[in-house]
């Protein structure tokens, strides 16, 4: 696509992703179904991202790292046409955090891209992961792969980036468009389920500390 407004376009619907369902009738969807229920019910997040009695942790993850893909991609989409080639030439968060993107296929090595592209390229990555059959299976019994942390590990910690890279740069358009509180909740919300189950590492978590230590106690 040679012409840029058409690119800007396109990439701007991509923000938009469709959202990744739960099928109805499934385990899963009945695990869905009760995350929903105890958050409505207004219990406190802390409280509600722990293991219920008698569910598998695997399932239990699955359902939230779905779930925290689609809220965090809904979050960036609301300030998508804000952060640009010339907004964000870099994707970092503040001065001091740089992010470099790499995958298996076109950066194999550790690359410097502006936020809009990383994004884009992140967002693409966690959704092959979690529509990969063989690591997020939907079917009941079959059995999650061996390496299946470790992959959520590393979608939780680029979904931290997106975090980061809006409160730094982008919160007054969150402010201005009255969505503080509905990030904030989703934010924490996040932060008590990485921090319960050891799902990120204390270094990655180092741009947002100050904010974290007083929006979660
Ligand atoms: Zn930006």
């Amino acid at each position: 696509m040679s012409n840029p407004f058409l690119k800007q376009v396109f990439n701007k619907d991509k923000t938009f992703r469709p959202k990744r369902k739960f099928e109805p009738g499934t385990q899963r969807f009945e695990l869905h179904k009760k995350a929903q229920a105890s958050l409505n019910a207004g219990l406190d997040l802390k409280l509600a991202v722990q293991l219920p009695p008698g569910e598998e942790l695997s399932d239990w993850v699955a359902v939230h790292v779905v779930d925290f893909f689609n809220r965090v991609n809904l979050i960036y989409g609301t300030i998508g046409d804000e952060c640009t080639e010339q907004s964000c030439p870099v994707m970092s968060g503040g001065p001091k955090y740089e992010y470099r993107w790499q995958d298996e296929h076109q950066f194999r090595k550790p690359t410097a891209l502006s936020a809009p592209r990383y994004m884009d390229l992140l967002m693409d990555w966690i959704e092959v992961q979690i529509n990969n059959e063989e690591l997020f299976p939907t079917h009941v019994g079959t059995p999650f792969p061996k390496n299946f942390l470790q992959v959520v590990r590393k979608i939780l910690s680029r979904l931290f980036r997106v975090f980061v890279h809006v409160y730094i740069h982008h919160f007054d358009r969150i402010a201005q468009m009255g969505s503080e509180a509905h990030v904030n909740t989703c934010y924490k919300h996040f932060y008590y389920f990485v921090k319960e189950f050891g799902l990120i590492d204390t270094k990655e978590l180092e741009p947002l500390k100050e904010m974290t230590a007083r929006m979660c106690h």
